[in-house]
């Protein structure tokens, strides 16, 4: 059996940068445990490709969870604190949106892989963590160590290794979940009023109805409802929300009245009103448009242009979502993200009851929550 001081369960995002910093005290024999065949292989695929890891926005509106207040604490609290783990250039984009300037997702893993030291790395699946603590590997091997950090992630997409199995880990220890839901996901809605719109992408101002929060971008329209930017930035709102909608407002740079003035303008001028929508709306959204607003009274087809209306019926699933909303109860959990339950047992990443939204915050989370528990042991040894 191999003895270390702290063991990681975990070589995603978080566990990595826990693990960097970790191996700047070449004294702590560290290992590594991760069930993937390449280390940070979802890290390596976030952003399209292109990591974007933070977000010049850093502030505490953009986080959902159990305890906001230690989220902000952590991710908030220094708002590039991902430049102590890359030393490299960075850029952002329109939408505060924060990149390595080389915009190659792969780059960070590779950055953070370098900085491992003397970690070692077992490539296996963690099946059980005892108080001990002693955990066993699916390759056989039973590892011991004096402390643990779980960093084993969520549920979203499973071809990355994050199945949720690995809550088990957790509960075995008495640790319980809160409700799991998928989060930055395409939208399943009643289809009624766009069954003609597959594959038509429209700019939108999408709001949420159990929040004030709007977003401004892409919406897809799908045969199970609707995905597109605008669509995934929504979805931390109403995604744990039964019997929400979100309402679409088209042709977001002009207000109710200027579509007003403008569709009255082209009446006066003698199109038909069938024609009416023709050239400022695609086609096939104008026909749907008309449709559902039922009535040649301009003001209602105008209402209908900027809230359209879509019942939530749910999501696409964890396997097509980017992160995880819920996990282990942050009421468990100490300011240093410790164990209440186990001492010497830490968390970090999306396996806590913490996610961000859409642009960077949850890589960000990921990284300063790994870091916040490395620093803490560092200041324990
Ligand atoms: C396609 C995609 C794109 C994304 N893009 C962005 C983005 O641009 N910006 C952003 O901020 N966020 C993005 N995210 C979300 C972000 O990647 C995650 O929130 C983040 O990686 C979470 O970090 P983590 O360390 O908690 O978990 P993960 O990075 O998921 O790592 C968990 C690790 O644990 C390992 N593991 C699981 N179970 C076990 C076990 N039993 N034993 C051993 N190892 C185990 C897995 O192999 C995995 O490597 C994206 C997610 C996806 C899926």
């Amino acid at each position: 059996m191999k003895y270390y001081d702290v063991a990681i369960i975990g070589g995603g995002a978080s566990g990595l940068a826990c693990a960097a910093i970790l191996a700047k005290n070449s004294r702590i024999k560290a290992v590594l445990i991760d069930a993937g065949e390449r280390l940070g292989k979802k890290l390596a695929s976030t952003g399209n490709g292109q990591g974007n890891l933070s977000n010049v926005d850093m502030t505490k509106k953009h986080y959902h969870g159990g305890n906001i207040g230690l989220a902000e604490k952590i991710a908030c609290g220094d708002s590039q604190v991902y430049k102590r783990l890359f030393n490299c250039m960075f850029i952002s984009d329109d939408n505060g949106r924060v990149y390595p300037a080389g915009k190659q997702a792969s780059s960070l893993c590779d950055m953070l892989i370098a900085q491992l030291g003397n970690t070692e790395v077992i490539k296996s699946k963690a099946l059980t963590l005892k108080r001990g603590f002693e955990i066993t590997l699916e390759n056989g091997e039973t590892v011991k160590s004096g402390r643990v950090i779980l960093c084993v992630g969520g549920k979203a997409q499973k071809q990355f290794k994050t199945d949720g199995t690995a809550y088990k880990l957790a509960t075995d220890l008495g640790h319980t979940l809160t409700g799991l839901y998928p989060s930055l996901v395409q939208l399943k809605t009643d289809t009624k009023h766009i069954k003609t719109l597959k594959g038509i992408r429209a700019d939108c101002e999408v709001s949420a109805e159990a929040s004030v929060k709007k977003v401004r971008g892409d919406v897809i329209f799908t045969d199970y409802g609707v995905s597109g930017n605008a669509i995934f930035a929504i979805s931390p709102y109403v995604a744990d929300k039964s019997g929400s909608y979100i309402t679409l407002s088209f042709l977001p740079e002009f207000d109710e009245n200027a579509v007003y003035e403008a569709l009255n303008a082209r009446l006066k001028s003698g199109v038909n009103i069938e024609d009416l929508l023709c050239g400022t709306l695609h086609n096939q959204l104008g026909r749907a448009i008309m449709k559902r607003a039922a009535s040649d009274d301009l003001r209602k087809i105008v209402a209908t242009i900027k809230n359209f209306t879509l019942p939530v019926l749910g999501t696409l699933g964890f396997d097509y979502a980017q992160v995880t909303k819920g996990g282990v109860n942050m009421k468990e959990v100490t300011d240093e993200l410790e164990s209440k339950i186990v001492k010497n047992l830490f968390f970090a990443g999306e396996v806590l009851d913490v996610d961000g939204d859409c642009g960077g915050y949850n890589l960000q989370w990921a990284f300063a929550s790994g870091m916040a528990v490395a620093d803490e042991i560092l200041k324990r040894v």
